[in-house]
């Protein structure tokens, strides 16, 4: 039987670790950990997650920060209000809301977040310094899954991994933190060739597409851990997963797989940044 990689699970149960930490902060300090989320424009979906950020923050008795901006905002009054959120000294953390209007250089707004309240690890620094080996938050949704993976002692050493997707929050991050796992990391994109044979090799599979049920099943070798971090409106991830969750070593389900543990390492890096800032 295959094992089921419960991002749910995980999250509940990281949830009750997380409403201690913060009633430790609070009986400290006599405030809580506070995360700053930054909404440029009306895109409903991203809408519906910075929601969910603020409704994970309340459950476990942290306070959010909600900025709302207009559609129209600029680079140059996205970077004053990141500024403003670098230097209040209640907020422990900052979430811009990816992806920004077009008109906004995302790069520059994601690099001006201070490094110490970069608890979506989305920083240029950030990314270079994980890559390093030093401590730091990592990316939500690659560090998440690698928090998944710890938690069902996956082993990694040695293993050859596919990561299919090279975007700068997700799949560039996730192949770092395997190959500082030492696994061989193999990383495809739009332009790769041969992508079936690559992930016919492959240990490991991550699904970083954007694409439902982009990677068949039958492209996956018996015994391989599977890990689908995509999310679309039909409730399937990237990958065709019913054809394999029979005869692989792990997989994460969609839903219920990777995407609550994004936003539960969100709030996790949040009370390490306030607690950071206690010592
Ligand atoms: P993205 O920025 O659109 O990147 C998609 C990547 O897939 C790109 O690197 C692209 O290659 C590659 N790709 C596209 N078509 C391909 C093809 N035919 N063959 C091989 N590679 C191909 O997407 P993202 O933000 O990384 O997100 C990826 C998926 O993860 C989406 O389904 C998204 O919904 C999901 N996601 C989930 C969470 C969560 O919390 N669960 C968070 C973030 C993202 P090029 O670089 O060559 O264009």
């Amino acid at each position: 039987m295959a094992i089921v990689l419960d991002g749910k699970k995980l999250s509940e149960k990281s949830e009750k670790d997380f409403v201690k930490r913060v009633s430790v902060i609070k009986k400290k300090t006599g405030s809580s950990p506070i995360l700053a989320t930054i909404l440029v424009g009306d895109n409903p979906a991203s809408a519906t997650y910075v929601n969910m950020k603020g409704n994970a923050c309340r459950r476990i008795g942290m306070e959010s920060l909600k900025i709302e901006l207009p559609e129209t905002t600029s680079t140059e009054e996205l970077i004053n209000q990141i500024n403003v959120l670098n230097d209040n000294k209640d907020v422990h953390g900052i979430l811009l809301q990816h992806p920004v209007p077009s008109q906004i250089d995302e790069r520059k707004c994601f690099d001006t977040i201070k490094i110490e309240k970069d608890v979506d690890g989305v920083t240029s620094l950030g990314f270079g310094k994980m890559s390093m080996q030093e401590r730091v938050f990592g990316s939500c949704t690659p560090y998440g899954i690698m928090r998944l993976l710890d938690e069902y002692k996956i082993e990694l050493e040695g293993k050859s991994a596919v990561v299919v997707g090279r975007s700068p929050i997700l799949g560039k991050p996730m192949a770092m933190m395997l190959l500082n796992r030492n696994c061989t990391v193999t990383i495809c994109h739009s332009k790769t060739q041969n992508l079936k044979s690559k992930i016919g090799d492959a240990d490991i599979i991550v699904g970083a597409v954007g694409i439902p049920k982009f990677i068949k099943g039958d492209w996956i070798k018996n015994e391989a851990v599977v890990i689908d971090a995509g999310y679309h409106p039909e409730k399937c991830g990237d990958i065709e997963l019913e054809s394999i969750i029979n005869r692989c070593e792990a997989y994460t389900p969609v839903p219920g797989g990777v995407g609550p543990m994004t936003i539960n390492t969100l709030i996790l890096q949040t009370i390490e940044s306030c607690e950071q800032s206690l010592k």
